[in-house]
C-alpha cells in the first residue's frame, strides 16, 4: 500500500478528516490505486457495519405537484418529465406498502413527500401514521417531508419517527445552480432542526451535476461536521425532461472512488449506494457494497432499479447479510426473478394498494 493510501486509511481508521489533497488524489484515477483504496474503505466499513447491509424501500407518498425548481428532479415546476402525478396517498395505501416492505426484508421504511415543507396539519397527520406503523411492525421509520421547523421535528420525534430525510444535494458553491426557490441555508437549518430533537438525520447528495472534485470534498465535509448519520449517495439519473442535462463526464470508476470519499470522511455513517447505482456503477456495482452498507430496493421515487431478486442475489452471492428478522434466502424464493425493466414507474408500481384501499 503506497504511504498516501496508508495514511487515508490511518485517518479514517482514527476517525480524522481527509486533508483536502488526499481527498482529491481519493477522487482522481491518477491519485490511489482503486482496488487499494476499496480495500481500504472496506476496512472502515467492517469495522463499523461488519458484513451487513441496510436495505431501505422507498413510498413515493406524493408524487409531483411541486411549487419548486430543483432542477435535477422529475416533479419539480421545471420539469417536463411524463410521471404518474398525485396527491399524498390515503393511510390504507400507505399502511399496506409498509407491510409490504416489513415482508421484503426492509429494515427501513421511507416515506417521501414532494413539495417544499409540510403544514402543521400535514405534520400531525403524519404523527398518527407513524404511531400506526410503530404498533404493527419493527420497522424503523424514516420520513422526508421537505423543510421543517423545530417545532414540526419535536411532533415527528414524539410520534416515534426514528430518522427525517432532507438532502443538501451538492456543495453550498453549487447550490444555486441546481435550485433557486430555496437555498443551502433552508436546507441545512432542516437538518439542524431534526438533530437538535434528537431525531437521527439521513441527507443524501447527487453526484452528476456539474459539481467539481473540490465541491464533492464540501459535501463529504459538511457531512462529517453536522455528523449526518446516514448519506446516500446518488447519481444523477437522466429522466428524460428534468431540467438538468449535465452528468460531469461520470464514469464507474469515479462513482466508486465517491463512495470510498464518504466512507473515508464519514466512517460511522451508513453510507448507501443510492439511485442511479445499477446505469452509473454498473459491472463495480458489486465492488460499490464493499464500500457503502446500504442501498435501495425496488428502485426510486420515479425511476426503476434492479429487481428485488437481482439486488438481493447479489448481496448473497457477495457474502453479506440483510438486516432483517426475515431471511434472505426466503425472501429469495418468493420473489420474481424477471430481468428489470429501466424507465420510469407506472402507477401500478407507485401505487400497488391503490385498488384494494
Ligand atoms: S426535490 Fe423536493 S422540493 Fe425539489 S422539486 Fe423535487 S419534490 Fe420539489
Amino acid at each position: 500500500m503506497s504511504d498516501s493510501c496508508q495514511r487515508i486509511l490511518q485517518n479514517a481508521l482514527s476517525d480524522e478528516p481527509l486533508s483536502k489533497t488526499d481527498a482529491l488524489g481519493v477522487l482522481s484515477s491518477d491519485g490511489v490505486d482503486l482496488l487499494i483504496l476499496v480495500a481500504a474503505a472496506y476496512q472502515i466499513r467492517h469495522k463499523y457495519f461488519s458484513k451487513e447491509v441496510t436495505v431501505h424501500i422507498l413510498n413515493n407518498v406524493q408524487n409531483g405537484l411541486c411549487s419548486e425548481d430543483c432542477q435535477y428532479c422529475a416533479q419539480s415546476t421545471s420539469s417536463s418529465a411524463r410521471i404518474e402525478q398525485y396527491p399524498m396517498k390515503s393511510d390504507a395505501e400507505i399502511m399496506a406498502e409498509a407491510k409490504a416492505a416489513w415482508e421484503q426484508g426492509a429494515h427501513r421504511y421511507c416515506m417521501v413527500f414532494s413539495g417544499a415543507g409540510p403544514s402543521d396539519e400535514r405534520i400531525d397527520h403524519l404523527s398518527q401514521i407513524i404511531r400506526e406503523i410503530k404498533k404493527n411492525w419493527p420497522l424503523e421509520v424514516c420520513v422526508s417531508p421537505g423543510v421543517i421547523t423545530s417545532d414540526q421535528a419535536k411532533k415527528l420525534k414524539a410520534a416515534g419517527l426514528d430518522r427525517l430525510n432532507h438532502n443538501l444535494n451538492t456543495s453550498e458553491r453549487h447550490y444555486k445552480k441546481i435550485c433557486t426557490t430555496h437555498s443551502y441555508s433552508d436546507r441545512l437549518a432542516t437538518l439542524r432542526a431534526a438533530k437538535s430533537n434528537d431525531l437521527a438525520i439521513c441527507s443524501g447528495v447527487i453526484i452528476g451535476m456539474g459539481e467539481t472534485a473540490d465541491d464533492v470534498f464540501q459535501m463529504a465535509l459538511i457531512h462529517r461536521d453536522i455528523q449526518t448519520d446516514s448519506i446516500p449517495v446518488n447519481f444523477l439519473i437522466p429522466i428524460p425532461g428534468i431540467a438538468l442535462k449535465t452528468l460531469n463526464g461520470l464514469t464507474p470508476e469515479y462513482c466508486l472512488r465517491v463512495l470510498c470519499l464518504f466512507r473515508l470522511m464519514n466512517p460511522r455513517a451508513e453510507i448507501r449506494m443510492a439511485a442511479g447505482r445499477e446505469i452509473h456503477l454498473r459491472a463495480l456495482e458489486p465492488l460499490g457494497l464493499y464500500v457503502a452498507n446500504s442501498l435501495f430496493l425496488q428502485g426510486y421515487l420515479n425511476a426503476r432499479g434492479s429487481s428485488n431478486h437481482h439486488t438481493l442475489q447479489m448481496i448473497k452471492d457477495l457474502g453479506f447479510s440483510i438486516k432483517s428478522d426475515v431471511k434472505i434466502d426466503e425472501i429469495l424464493l418468493r420473489s420474481d426473478t424477471h430481468e428489470e425493466a429501466d424507465g420510469l414507474k407506472s402507477r401500478d408500481e407507485l401505487r400497488p394498494f391503490l385498488k384494494e384501499t
